[in-house]
């Protein structure tokens, strides 16, 4: 299949999945995620119509971000180092990886010296894979109280991977979990404004993660491909 018919599957794959669950489709969004893939695919991925593009380390997607920036959204899904910050603030709309005080210090700080906030998803790890980032649910709600602290981060929501699965109906419990974190996370009203993102779902589980209330779905192979 080329890029437009693997794109037309998707689309009507996320429909389905809406109309399963009895969402709404334009409450779902896709996020391109170009990182196996060229400059140039990545562009014809662009010229497709896609302007919502996930990349996860800045030293390849650099030329990408050069030559497209001003085109799209850019979201970085990859582990941050506190180090790489300064790389990657004022570039990308949306950090989904923040995961413990060190790195929203230091957001912050850079965020503070453009003089424009960063809105962040925090990261859960609620399968508690050992390979995967993210806080653990325990730690999500006192991690609020702190980054609640800081002026230049604001939460547009929340993050999670689940692990692969071969039936990915098994990752059920995991995207449900994200979304009652978030819903409980309103109702005790932690911050001064609601947050509304779940980013979750990708190529294995994203029509799982749609049903279980996804705003934004990451989709790398299934969508973009690999080269
Ligand atoms: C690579 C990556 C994706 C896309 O993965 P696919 O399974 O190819 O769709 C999504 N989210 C994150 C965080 C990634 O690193």
């Amino acid at each position: 299949m080329n890029l437009q018919e693997r794109a037309g599957e998707v689309r009507s794959r996320i429909a389905e999945a809406c109309k399963r669950s009895g969402r709404d489709r334009d409450s779902v969004e896709i996020i391109a995620v170009t990182k196996y893939v060229s400059l140039e695919t990545a562009r014809d991925v662009v010229d497709l119509g896609y302007n919502k593009i996930g990349e996860n380390r800045w030293q390849d997607v650099k030329p990408k971000w050069e030559a497209l920036g001003s085109r799209v959204e850019w979201h970085f899904i990859g582990h941050l180092q506190t180090n790489k910050v300064k790389d990657v603030i004022g570039k990308f709309s949306y950090i989904h990886s923040l995961d413990r005080l060190s790195l929203a210090k230091e957001i912050n700080k850079r965020a503070e010296a453009l003089g424009t906030a960063v809105h962040c998803l925090i990261q859960l790890n609620i399968s508690g894979e050992e390979s995967k980032y993210g806080l653990e649910p325990e730690q999500f709600f006192p991690f609020v109280e702190q980054v609640r602290n800081f002026p230049y981060i604001r939460i547009a929501g929340l993050m999670t991977m689940a692990p692969y699965e071969s039936e990915p109906e098994q990752t059920r419990p995991i995207f449900r979990a994200l979304r009652q974190l978030r819903d409980e996370c309103n109702k005790r009203a932690l911050l001064d404004y609601e947050i509304h993102h779940l980013s979750m779902g990708m190529s294995n589980d994203f029509e799982v993660a749609v049903e279980e209330g996804a705003t934004w779905v990451r989709l790398g192979s299934i969508l973009v491909g690999k080269e």
